[in-house]
């Protein structure tokens, strides 16, 4: 982000054997290898009955679910939910699809909605939101504490509020309101240059059948097929009959669309950064090329692939992904995995719970 410049984190160590980080099976060694310790306290804390409320502030598209899901799996998927807020907000309109549920969503605003709007009002504002009339945020905070009461006690990473900027300071009371006892929060500040997202909506391209989602620069499948010069992907889902990937109409416009709503989770992001009295979390996606060597492994770069038709043959070709930060720094990207380990780590400091004796 311009004007405010999170840590570089070294997950770096001397004689790392090369992992490929897209293979679920030597993701979990390399986790072992870089952050075994600290994943052993996050357990423990967990299985103690302990939780936490992580906030997960990010721009749109910047991989905030993935870092969390990640994250999860390793430490304990039982003791860690992923809670998003605009799923949350997909599941009520489902809700109001059926003459029962909606009743019941009904009843529990009547008891449990506060706010400025009224309940009829709201209640139309949910049905046509075609209009992108907002949601009120009291609305919101009702949703969201009906959706963590149905979870059971668990630590949660929030992903997608506070959404608006009126909504920072609600993040202050969330836990009370919920009743998390003291049980810490914990704000997740995620810096991901923009250049980066709008590679990755320009890049990708989606299974016509199945939905699966790939990218021809950074993510291809197994197959890749060739015409009239151009490279294209075939899904290799096992469970799929494996068509041609398409790229979705409008991704071709990468983050231009979106360009507003990224101003504004950048505001977020920074008024978030100058609160005081909650502890934060700082991670970065991006690291720049002159400083790669010292702080990374050469396996925890993105890297970005290249095609090229040698008869019949298609050949791929992979090297680092070369990307400018926001301040226009030759940077490298990093995969999910060592930003997750960024995660863990900085976790378990902030919890406290980093001394040898836990
Ligand atoms: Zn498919």
């Amino acid at each position: 982000m311009k004007d405010l410049n999170f840590p570089l984190f070294k997950t770096k160590v001397d004689n790392s054997p090369k992992f490929d980080l897209t293979d679920s099976a030597q993701r979990q060694k390399y986790f072992d290898l870089k952050a075994g310790k600290e994943i052993k306290k996050l357990r423990n804390y967990l299985k103690q009955g302990n939780t936490f409320i992580a906030y997960l502030l990010g721009k749109k598209n910047s991989g905030k679910g993935t870092y969390a899901k990640m994250l999860k799996e390793i430490v304990d998927k039982d003791r860690i939910e992923h809670f998003s807020i605009g799923d949350m907000i997909r599941e009520v309109d489902k809700e109001l699809q059926d003459p029962e549920k909606k009743q019941e969503l009904i009843k529990f605003l009547e008891k449990n909605y506060r706010g400025f709007m009224p309940l009829q009002d709201i209640m139309n504002s949910l049905e046509n939101r075609s209009t992108s009339k907002l949601l009120p945020s009291e609305l919101i905070l009702a949703l969201a504490k009906r959706e963590i009461k149905k979870r059971g006690r668990k630590a949660l990473f929030i992903d997608g509020f506070p959404r608006e900027l009126d909504q920072v300071s609600y993040s202050l009371f969330f836990r009370d309101l919920i009743e998390y006892r003291d049980d810490p929060d914990i704000l997740v500040l995620i810096d991901v240059p923009e250049r980066v997202i709008d590679e990755r909506i320009k890049s990708r391209v989606i299974c016509p059948l199945c939905q699966t989602s790939r990218s021809l620069k950074l993510l291809p499948t197994k197959k890749i097929e060739e015409e009239q010069g151009k490279f294209y992907l075939t899904c290799d889902n096992s469970e799929c009959s494996g068509p041609r990937m398409v790229q979705k109409e409008g991704d071709e416009l990468g983050i231009k669309p979106i360009k507003q709503r990224l101003d504004l989770d950048e505001k977020l992001i920074k008024q978030a950064f100058s609160l005081h009295g909650i502890p934060k979390v700082l991670l970065r996606n991006s690291v720049p090329v002159d400083r790669a060597k010292e702080y990374l492994d050469d396996y925890e770069i993105t890297p970005e692939y290249v095609y090229s038709k040698k008869g019949n043959n298609i050949k791929v070709k992979e090297k680092p992904w070369q990307v400018q930060d926001d301040e226009g720094v030759a940077s490298y990207s990093l995969m999910p995995p060592p930003v997750v380990i960024s995660l863990i780590k900085q976790l378990v400091k902030v919890l406290g719970i980093d001394s040898n004796l836990q």
